[in-house]
C-alpha cells in the first residue's frame, strides 16, 4: 500500500457522505497480501516507533487518534495490532462507554477534554465525543437541533486542540454487514470471547441503517482537513491494520518534529 495516498479515502468537507460509495474489502489491484502485507505493518511499526520517540521528546505537538466503527469493527484488534510497535512512555489509550452519572451532569465534551492528549502525547481514543452525535441520535436521547449544536461544538473543540498544537485523526472502521454477521458468529461459538458480547450488540445491529445514517451526517459534518476522518476498509484485519498504521505515520510525517538539541554544551562533557 502506498501510505502517501489516503485521499480516497478521505472524508470530503461538507460533503453528503454516503457510505456504500466506500468499500469495506482492500482494493483488489497492486497490493501486497499475506505474509508481504505483515512485513508492512513491520516496517510501518518502526517508524511509528521513531516518529512517536521524537514526539515524546520534543513536546511541541500532541496527536489524537480516534477509532469509530459499528459493533466488532475491530477498534480494540487495531489499537493491539498497530500500537504494540510503540513505547507505552507518552502513548495512552482511552476508552468510552455509556456516561457515568457525574459524567452526564456534565457538559458531553468534559469527560472527553480530560483524556486528551498534551503536547508530547499519543492518545488513542477507542469510542469517543463522537458517541454522543451517533448512538444518541438513533436512540433518541437527543433531538436533531441538539445534534447539530453538537457537530459545531465538536469541530470548536477540535479546533481548540490543534491551535494547541495537538492534530485529531479519525478513523472510521468500515465493515460489511455480513462481515459483522460472522465476527458475531465467531463471538457466539468460542466461549473465551463470549465476554466481549453485549446484548446492545444485537440490537445495534437491528438499527444498521439508522446508525449508518448517524455516521454519514457525523462524518460529513465533522471532517476538515486539519482534524480528517478517514474511512478505513475494515473487513480485511491485515489491510486495515497497515491502513492505520500508514494513516498515523503520514501524520506525524507531516508534523516535521523535529529532535530537541541538548540544554548544554556537549562538548565540555568529560566522562571519568
Ligand atoms: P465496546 O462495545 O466498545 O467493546 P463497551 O462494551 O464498554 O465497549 O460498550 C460501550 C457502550 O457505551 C457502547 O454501546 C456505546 O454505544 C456506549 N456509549 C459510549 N459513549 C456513550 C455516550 N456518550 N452515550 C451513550 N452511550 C455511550
Amino acid at each position: 500500500m502506498q501510505h502517501n495516498d489516503f485521499t480516497p479515502w478521505f472524508v470530503s468537507p461538507q460533503s453528503q457522505c454516503k457510505l456504500s460509495g466506500f468499500d469495506t474489502e482492500p482494493p483488489s489491484k497492486g497490493l501486497p497480501s499475506g505474509s508481504a502485507l505483515e512485513e508492512q505493518l513491520v516496517e510501518l511499526g518502526e517508524q511509528l516507533n521513531k516518529l512517536q520517540s521524537t514526539l515524546h521528546a520534543a513536546k511541541t505537538r500532541g496527536l489524537l487518534v480516534v477509532f469509530q466503527g459499528m459493533d466488532t469493527a475491530g477498534k480494540d484488534g487495531v489499537i493491539r495490532s498497530v500500537f504494540s510497535h510503540v513505547s507505552p512512555l507518552g502513548v495512552r489509550a482511552e476508552a468510552f462507554g455509556v456516561p457515568t452519572e457525574l459524567e452526564s451532569r456534565h457538559d458531553f465534551l468534559w469527560r472527553i477534554h480530560a483524556k486528551a492528549p498534551a503536547r508530547g502525547e499519543m492518545v488513542i481514543f477507542n469510542r469517543s465525543h463522537y458517541e454522543d452525535v451517533l448512538v444518541t441520535r438513533v436512540r433518541g436521547m437527543i433531538d436533531e437541533a441538539a445534534c447539530q449544536q453538537r457537530y459545531d461544538n465538536i469541530l470548536h473543540f477540535e479546533s481548540l486542540l490543534q491551535d494547541s498544537g495537538i492534530s485529531v485523526l479519525k478513523c472510521y472502521l468500515h465493515i460489511s454487514k455480513s462481515e459483522q454477521k460472522k465476527r458475531l458468529q465467531a463471538r457466539l461459538d468460542d466461549p473465551r470471547k463470549h465476554w466481549k458480547l453485549q446484548p446492545s450488540d444485537f440490537a445495534d445491529r437491528e438499527l444498521w441503517p439508522q446508525f449508518t445514517q448517524a455516521y454519514e451526517a457525523a462524518l460529513s459534518a465533522t471532517s476538515t482537513p486539519e482534524s480528517p476522518w478517514y474511512v478505513v476498509p475494515a473487513d480485511s484485519k491485515p489491510y486495515r491494520d497497515s491502513f492505520v498504521a500508514g494513516l498515523i505515520v503520514q501524520t506525524l510525517e507531516n508534523m516535521k518534529l523535529k529532535t530537541p538539541k541538548p540544554s548544554f554544551d556537549l562538548s565540555k562533557v568529560k566522562l571519568t
